[in-house]
C-alpha cells in the first residue's frame, strides 16, 4: 500500500510517521509513504498555493493548478487507487471505511488548509471526501495521519498478532471487552476470577458477554451489524442479553424503514 500525502506542511509528518507500528511497517516494506509538497508545484515565483476567494469573504482558498500538478506527480499509474480529500464536509471516517480503503494499492490524501480547496479541483479530481469528525481542524494533515494509521494496521503482516485487528472494537459490531495485566492486585482491586482460571472456553464466554454488555451500555446502535454464532447466541440468551440485542436490532430496522 502506498500512501501519498499532498500538503503544504511536509515537516508536519516527520515525527508521527517515525514511531511505532507505522514506522515498523515502512521499514519492512509493508507500506510506503510519499510526502509531496504542493508548494513545489506552484506556478509563480512566490510559490503561492492559495489566493483570495472570488466574491470576497474571509480566508484564503487553495489554488487548483498546484494541487492538480502535485496530484499528477504523486499518482502511481499501475495501482488501484483512491484520490481522497480530507474535509469536514466529507463522509465520516470509521472502521468500515478503513477496511474498504485497505483494499486499494494507493491512497492519495489531500490535506486542505485555510478555507479549503478550489471547488473545480474538487469536482475534477477528488474521488471521495473523508471527515474524521464534526469539528474543524486547522488543516487536513492530522486527518490524513488518522487515515494512514487506521488503514495501515489492517494490512497483512502489519500487526504482530494476526488476529488483533479482527477482535478490535467496531470490527464485528461490538466494543472490545476490558483488559487486565499484572499486578494481580492494584490499589486493593483484583481482576475477575475467570481470567485467572486458565479455562480458555470460560474466558472466551466471559469476554463475549462483557463485550456485549459494554456495547449495549455505550454504543447500542453498533449491534445492528453484529453477527453471532449459534453457540454465542446460546451464551447470550443464558445471560439474558440476547433479547436486548434483538430489541435493539428491531429498533434500528424500524428507524431504517422510516428513513
Ligand atoms: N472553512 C471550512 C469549512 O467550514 O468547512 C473548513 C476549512 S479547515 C479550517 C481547513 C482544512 O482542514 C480543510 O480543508 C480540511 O482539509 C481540513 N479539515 C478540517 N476539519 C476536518 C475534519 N473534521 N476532517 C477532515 N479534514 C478536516
Amino acid at each position: 500500500m502506498l500512501f501519498s500525502i499532498l500538503t503544504i506542511f511536509p515537516d508536519f509528518f516527520s515525527s508521527p510517521l517515525q514511531e511505532g507500528i507505522v514506522r515498523k511497517a515502512q521499514g519492512e516494506g509493508k507500506i510506503e509513504i510519499g510526502i509531496h509538497n504542493i508548494r513545489e508545484y506552484a506556478l509563480d515565483k512566490h510559490r503561492m498555493t492559495d489566493d483570495r476567494p472570488f466574491g470576497g469573504g474571509e480566508g484564503m482558498v487553495m489554488k487548483p493548478e498546484p494541487l492538480a500538478a502535485c496530484m499528477r506527480a504523486a499518482i502511481r499509474p499501475d495501482c488501484s487507487r483512491r484520490v481522497i480529500l480530507l474535509s469536514p464536509k466529507g463522509e465520516r471516517f470509521n472502521q468500515a471505511q478503513a477496511e474498504r480503503l485497505a483494499e486499494y494499492g494507493q491512497l492519495v490524501l489531500i490535506c486542505g488548509r485555510y478555507e479549503g480547496v478550489d471547488e473545480r479541483f474538487r469536482r475534477l479530481y477528488v474521488e471521495e471526501e473523508l471527515s474524521i469528525g464534526d469539528y474543524i481542524l486547522t488543516g487536513g494533515e492530522l486527518a490524513a495521519l488518522v487515515v494512514i494509521d487506521a488503514v495501515s494496521r489492517l494490512l497483512p503482516g502489519v500487526l504482530g498478532c494476526s488476529d488483533s485487528a479482527t477482535n478490535d472494537s467496531f470490527s464485528r459490531g461490538l466494543l472490545k471487552h476490558a483488559q487486565y495485566t499484572r499486578p494481580q492486585i492494584f490499589e486493593e482491586m483484583g481482576v475477575p476470577e475467570v481470567l485467572l482460571s486458565g479455562d480458555h472456553a470460560a474466558i472466551d464466554r466471559y469476554r463475549l458477554v462483557e463485550s456485549v454488555r459494554l456495547t449495549l451500555e455505550r454504543r447500542p446502535e453498533l449491534l445492528a451489524s453484529a453477527r453471532f454464532s449459534p453457540q454465542e447466541v446460546k451464551i447470550l440468551r443464558r445471560e439474558g442479553l440476547y433479547g436486548r440485542i434483538e430489541a435493539m436490532m428491531r429498533t434500528q430496522r424500524a428507524g431504517g424503514d422510516a428513513d
